[in-house]
């Protein structure tokens, strides 16, 4: 018999019915307020057969779904010619037991404990607790670089403050890999930089499956306003203030846009209306495009400016002096040149595959346009 569940870290799917060679499925939208794309589920005992999946919206992705075969912990695309963005086709193997599906290449805490294991032995990589989430969950915090000592620098990384956004993960390890790695960037990081991450910014978020952007009765995203509902944001905000010491450079907050057309399908930075600070972005951004040199591309001119698509003023309200997400709270902290939002795409970056590893080497890019963002320092 089919079954197709999703009672495991990070799972989310509505079954509507199974019938013959047919499954009509859907995301589990939950608190979400409006329509968002993010699902993953398991399916057993369809060895042998061939069975569609067929969505109510268009909530496939442009190189059709992530598909594993061993429980999730490597990804593939199942590629555009799997179907189109309402629905995919899929024959298992004879011998098949379970097989994976999902809108992207889910990443939880299973996925930072592999990465953490694999760099046990390392001295300059040193996990943490942050707090507990609303549902009594560990928070992980991340501190790497110049960990002992005291740095010349500080750079603050944070992902998932919406759940869903699997990919920025990966880059996420990318970066921690390049400060860890026997080059001659990972050598310079180490003695200048210490770094901050907060890898799961919604750790219920995560682990439960949600979507967690546009979540009710706001996202934690749009958390960075007091009082802040979320246990991770009031304990990042405590923690950011206290760190910087001045020393706080740089912030990026990684995430991932929509799944369909221009913006997200391009690696983009997203304006922000005060100008000194877009200024200082783009500064880096500049290092970025020079640095750039794995397997997903990136272009300054690529960037979001504010007032266009959905970067507007209506999107934020009034200017009021209070942050409307977290990069622009980062942006307040004392001395920091910005805090900025990057948003890397699920799975086509101007034609370029997006996966977990090409994610890790735009993270390794990242990590080079620190390095050298940080020696050129601002103007
Ligand atoms: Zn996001």
């Amino acid at each position: 018999m089919i079954e197709i569940d999703c009672e495991f870290p990070g799972g989310n799917v509505v079954v509507d019915g199974i019938e013959g060679d047919r499954a009509r499925v859907r995301p589990d939208l939950r608190d979400t307020e409006g329509h968002w794309f993010y699902w993953y589920f398991r399916v057993r005992g369809a060895g042998g057969r061939t069975l569609g999946f067929e969505f109510e919206g268009d909530d496939v992705g442009v190189r059709g779904p992530g598909v594993s075969r061993d429980s999730g912990r490597t990804w593939e695309w199942l590629g555009a010619e799997s179907g189109d963005e309402r629905s995919f086709a899929y024959s298992f193997p004879e011998d098949t037991r379970e097989v994976r599906f999902s809108f992207g290449m889910p990443y939880t805490q299973a996925n930072l404990e592999e990465f953490l294991a694999a760099h046990a032995g390392s001295t300059h990589l040193r996990p943490g607790g942050l707090c507990r989430s609303r549902k009594g969950r560990a928070v992980e915090f991340l501190s790497f670089g110049k960990v002992e000592g005291e740095p010349e620098h500080r750079v603050l990384l944070t992902a998932r403050h919406h759940a869903c956004e699997m990919m920025a993960s990966y880059a996420l390890e990318g970066m921690v890999e390049a400060a860890l790695a026997e080059d001659e960037t990972g050598r310079w990081l180490r003695d200048r930089v210490e770094f901050f991450a907060a890898p799961f910014a919604d750790k219920d978020g995560v682990e439960d499956g949600d979507q967690g952007k546009s979540r009710r009765p706001h996202d934690h995203n749009r958390d960075y306003r007091a009082p802040c509902l979320y246990p991770e944001v009031r304990a990042l905000r405590e923690w950011a203030r206290q760190w910087s010491g001045g020393k706080l450079r740089m912030a990026l907050d990684l995430h991932c846009p929509g799944h369909r057309g221009k913006w997200h399908e391009l690696i983009h930075f997203v304006g922000v209306r005060q100008e000194d600070i877009w200024a200082r972005i783009e500064g880096f951004c500049e290092a970025l495009e020079a640095a750039a040199s794995g397997p997903l591309p990136y272009r300054k001119g690529n960037n979001l400016l504010f007032g266009v698509d959905w970067n507007t003023a209506e999107e934020y309200g009034p200017l009021d002096g209070e942050p409307r997400s977290a990069s622009d709270w980062l942006s307040t902290l004392s001395g920091v040149w910005f805090g900025a939002t990057v948003e890397i795409p699920y799975a086509n970056a101007q034609g370029a595959e997006v996966t977990a590893e090409t994610a890790r080497a735009f993270g390794r890019d990242l990590a080079r346009a620190i390095q050298q963002h940080l020696c050129e320092g601002i103007e």
